[in-house]
């Protein structure tokens, strides 16, 4: 199989595609290339292609740009009105090692633009590029940027801001809201049609089962990516149906966050006043999306089968996160581990611990003594009994140590995504430094290696950086 552009959604779904040209701002200069990725993905573009392309200002005469039309479930309210408002399917480009989507951000109104501008900010597309590729080295199945770029536009948002546009891939950009758009519709055809466009594309290993196969498997997908994020302190803060891929990869970053301090009830999400996506919710929030799925399949999927479904999602996640959890801890996962985790992260949250950090100083603590922890974990009441407990189990497994203390370096992140970092690129792109942003992509994209010269990508946050305040449309 060749690589070639294949722009199957415009031809199958006619009802659900407005094709729309991109709309340019000047010369395009890029901020930031993944050519990894591009190289990755045997994309035939120069550096200066790929930023002509990244701008809006060329297309590959294989693609065919188009708008697509879902809807979706926000803040837990339908809205029949949403769609593609500033983003475009480029094109679907087919790869012997599967088929990615080709979307541009920011270039333009489109009919579901609602009166809004199309555009994006330079500030939102930088965080949308990083979270990606971190998200990414991390390990957690997501969307990943191709390209970062500026041009000669101001946005005007609370203040006036740099305008960028962002070109990312995607397995599909297919979401729950695509489903709940022609179930809203009676559009049943539509609804047959998008399972197998998804199954040929995504799952073609599914393509002679039974179509309840389909459900379970976004089940599946859904609650290992939610699994993933608990895991390593992720909050997505805008989990609506229209953001929600079909295929369980993390999307449509917005105000999202990764936990500085341990605390469960964390709101990454400025405007989420009720605290409705906050980090602890975010399991039961993916069921509930699920739950507005299944409603959205009801008429070609026998409901009995994707109530079954639904039931087997919890299970599924915590045997993800359990597994991920315990091995962070270095312990196998059983009750007796699960339990050792759930008192170190009750430690961690009652005396305010930094998550990520908490797991490697704890690598610390077990080759060389406790007394390298913070104070105030190690003189909380909990901990003397917590740390015997815990030290029985992990010398109780017979294993040559140094192994073991390896695999937990290998399953503990020192550097990760934290917003203050991401801010300081910012502010350094917005003055036409794009140093620090290369440096902080870089270091980001190993993140479980102790790297040279790189231990301010592992600090906590100033305190300035503990207060940014995020919050959705930008
Ligand atoms: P988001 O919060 O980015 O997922 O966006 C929610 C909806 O609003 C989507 O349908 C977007 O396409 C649309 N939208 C957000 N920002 C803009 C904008 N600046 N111009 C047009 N549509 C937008
Ligand atoms: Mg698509
Ligand atoms: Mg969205």
């Amino acid at each position: 199989m060749t690589f070639c552009f294949d722009n199957q959604f415009l031809e199958q779904f006619p009802d659900l595609a407005k094709p729309q040209h991109p709309l340019g701002f000047g010369q395009a200069r890029a901020v930031i290339l993944n050519t990894s990725l591009r190289d990755e993905l045997k994309l035939p573009y120069s550096d200066e292609q790929l930023t002509a392309i990244a701008g809006g200002q060329k297309l590959d005469p294989a693609m065919a740009p188009l708008a697509q039309k879902y809807t979706g479930h926000q803040f837990g309210h339908y809205n029949p009105y949403l769609g593609d408002g500033r983003g475009l399917l480029l094109g679907e480009w087919q790869t012997p090692a599967g088929r990615f989507d080709l979307h541009l951000k920011g270039a333009g109104p489109t009919p579901f633009s609602r009166g809004h501008d199309g555009r994006a900010v330079l500030r939102s597309c930088i965080r949308e590029y990083l979270a990606g590729e971190a998200l990414y080295a991390l390990g957690i199945p997501t969307t990943r940027a191709l390209a970062v770029t500026q041009g000669d536009l101001i946005v005007y948002r609370e203040q006036p801001e740099p305008g960028a546009m962002l070109l990312r891939t995607a397995g599909t950009h297919i979401r729950f809201g695509h489903f709940e758009y022609c179930y809203h519709r009676g559009k049943a055809d539509d609804l047959k049609q998008l399972i197998s466009y998804v199954t040929d594309t995504q799952w073609p290993e599914l393509k002679e089962q039974p179509v309840a196969a389909f459900f379970q498997r976004v089940v599946e997908c859904t609650a290992r990516m939610i699994a993933l994020w608990q895991v390593y302190g992720f909050n997505h803060g805008v989990m609506n149906t229209d953001n929600m891929s079909i295929i369980g990869e993390t999307f449509d970053f917005g105000p999202y966050a990764m936990l500085d301090r341990y605390q469960p009830d964390f709101i990454c999400n400025h405007s989420d006043t009720t605290g409705r996506y906050r980090f602890s919710e975010q399991p039961s929030v993916g069921l509930w999306n699920l739950n507005c799925l299944a409603q959205a399949l009801s008429p070609v999927i026998a409901s009995d089968k994707l109530v079954a479904s639904l039931h087997t999602y919890s299970d599924l996640l915590q045997g993800h996160y359990w597994a991920r959890m315990t091995a962070r801890l270095g312990l196998p996962d059983d009750i007796a581990s699960q339990d050792i985790v759930r008192r170190w992260l009750d430690l961690l949250a009652r005396t305010k611990q930094d998550f990520t950090l908490s797991f490697r100083r704890l690598i610390s603590a077990l080759s060389d003594s406790p007394g390298v922890l913070p104070a105030e974990l190690r003189n909380h009441g909990d901990f003397p009994l917590w740390w015997q407990d815990y030290q029985t189990l992990w010398n109780g497994q017979n294993k040559n140590p140094d192994q073991l203390l390896e695999n937990m370096r290998a399953a503990n992140p020192l550097y990760v995504l934290r917003n203050y970092l991401a801010q300081e690129a910012i502010a350094a792109a917005e003055n036409d430094d794009l140093k620090p942003l290369q440096r902080l992509a870089a270091v980001l994209a190993k993140p479980y290696t102790e790297q040279e010269h790189a231990e301010a990508f592992a600090a906590e946050p100033p305190e300035w950086g503990r207060h940014l305040e995020i919050s959705c449309s930008s």
